[in-house]
């Protein structure tokens, strides 16, 4: 079983987590000055990347809490978890390359 350290409780197993998608979207200042095509690209554009990628997980069967992660989209290896708000930790390989 695949143990995912949340930032809030510690090491856990992977069935009391949920994926949420690609971490560090924002969303934009004012969408209503957005041509379609950049509002349809902010809501359904995302990187899928073979290697590390940003992504958002909830821990929804313990704390509740939303946090980020670097995982590895070829091994399932989480590389570093942080809470959310804070930036990628630095050091850290850049989204497409491997963890190991
Ligand atoms: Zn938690």
């Amino acid at each position: 079983m695949l143990i995912i350290a949340c930032p809030y409780c510690g090491p856990r197993p992977e069935l009391e987590f949920r994926y949420g998608g690609e971490a560090h979207v924002a969303r934009p200042v004012d969408p209503s000055t957005l041509s379609d095509e950049d509002w349809g690209a902010f809501l359904y554009q995302r990187a899928n990347p073979r290697g590390l990628h940003a992504e958002r997980w909830r821990h929804v069967h313990g704390c509740g809490r939303f946090f980020n992660a670097l995982r590895d989209t070829t091994t399932d290896f989480f590389a570093a978890t942080y809470e959310t708000g804070t930036p990628r930790p630095a050091g850290t390989p850049a989204d497409g390359e491997t963890s190991r």
